[in-house]
């Protein structure tokens, strides 16, 4: 069986941006994708999220994305850039595969997927945290007789209206959810943590502060925290309205979850017909398991991309990566680390 130099996992900026720098490299490799089209996550974001809403999604590299109306669909806007591009640059994307598990055999990287199996040099996981939303525990979760989505879910405000609405999390999801919601219907807004809003404008500073400080947890091997979660919010015009009619109000978490609502350790209860779990995502790495990648601290310690625990692979929109600027310049740094691994693997073989 061929064994490749490199295979990237997933196909979302992350793994374009690796993808297209392997290719300038002339480093053989072939991109895994477990979706059925191109677009990475965005082909799941909810209709009503338009490209206004969206922060700013990075160009990929050598190809700026185009300009999108304010009212274009992200979920259709960035996918169709995205397919654009890789038929462009030729990128050998092969979907959908689902990649089961990597091990490592004999020294060389076995990737057992839904469509066979794959050899490699190298490894880039490009895999994203879509796939992984996370749902905290409450006591009584499972007896609440209304409905709970997670972001993953949302289908846009219109589903909500007239329903009370318990919109848990503390970041820019809720905040949209709340701005979306709170003009239709009742909302109430829980989060473990007090919000830190942010006044200034979102300078290039700031932005490399917070990549800096999401930089120094997986160095250590930390658990990532979000870039997003660490950026302060922010209120944007469409969000006004809401908070004019009070959703920005914040209250702590609450304890317990009962069949009407939801309740506060001093006894407090506030009914609801929904919870909206806003409580983001974990990354999408189960299938390195047998790689034994994670430090002793929880998260896979990386230098770079490269991951301290077997040099082989390189992990982009992981961590400080988990962005589409980071994603995309993140696919650069880790074809630089395959292109240094593979030329070291030569000079031991010689
Ligand atoms: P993804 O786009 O998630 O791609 C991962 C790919 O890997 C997917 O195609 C998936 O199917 C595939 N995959 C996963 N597991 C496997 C497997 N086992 N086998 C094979 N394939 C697999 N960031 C910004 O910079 N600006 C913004 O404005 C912005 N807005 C956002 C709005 C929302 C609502 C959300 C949720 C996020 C937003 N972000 C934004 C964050 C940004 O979207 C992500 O950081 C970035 O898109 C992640 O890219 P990625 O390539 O790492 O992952």
């Amino acid at each position: 069986m061929e064994i490749h130099d490199s295979v990237v996992i997933g196909g979302g900026q992350a793994g374009l941006s690796s993808s297209y720098h392997l290719a300038k490299r002339g480093i053989s490799h072939v991109l895994l994708d477990s979706n059925a089209s191109p677009g990475g996550a965005w082909q799941h974001r909810w209709d009503a999220l338009t490209m206004s809403d969206v922060h700013r999604v990075s160009d990929l590299p050598d190809d700026p994305i185009p300009d999108a109306a304010d009212t274009e669909r992200a979920n259709a806007f960035v996918p169709a850039y995205f397919a654009d591009y890789e038929r462009a640059h030729e990128l050998p994307v092969i979907r959908p595969v689902q990649v089961r598990s990597v091990s490592d055999v004999d020294g060389v990287l076995r990737i057992e997927t839904d469509q066979g199996t794959w050899l490699s040099r190298t490894l880039i996981n490009a895999t994203g945290t879509w796939t992984r939303p996370f749902i905290p525990y409450y006591p009584g979760a499972e007896t609440f007789a209304g409905e709970q989505l997670h972001t993953v879910d949302y289908p846009g405000p219109e589903h909500f209206r007239g329903k009370r609405v318990v919109v848990v999390g503390g970041g820019a999801s809720a905040v949209q959810f709340l701005g979306a919601l709170r003009p239709l219907t009742d909302t109430l807004w829980v989060t473990r943590r007090e919000p830190v809003w942010r006044n200034d404008e979102f300078t290039a500073e700031i932005g490399r502060e917070v990549v800096a400080r999401v930089e120094e947890r997986v160095r250590q091997g930390l658990p990532p925290r979000s870039v997003v979660s660490v950026t302060g919010l922010t209120l944007r015009p469409q969000e006004r309205e809401a908070e004019r009619l009070g959703a920005y109000e914040r209250r702590p978490m609450f304890s317990r979850i009962e069949p009407d609502g939801v309740r506060w350790p001093d006894g407090t209860f506030e009914p609801a017909d929904v919870i909206l779990w806003a409580t983001g995502f974990r990354p999408a790495i189960e299938h390195l398991g047998p790689l034994h990648l994670r430090s002793p601290r929880g998260g896979i310690q990386l230098d770079g991309t490269t991951a301290v625990a077997d040099p082989r692979v390189q992990m982009v929109g992981y961590g400080p990566s988990a962005s589409t600027i980071g994603a995309n310049r993140a696919g650069r740094t880790a074809a630089r680390g395959v292109a240094t691994w593979l030329a070291s693997e030569a000079v031991g073989e010689l």
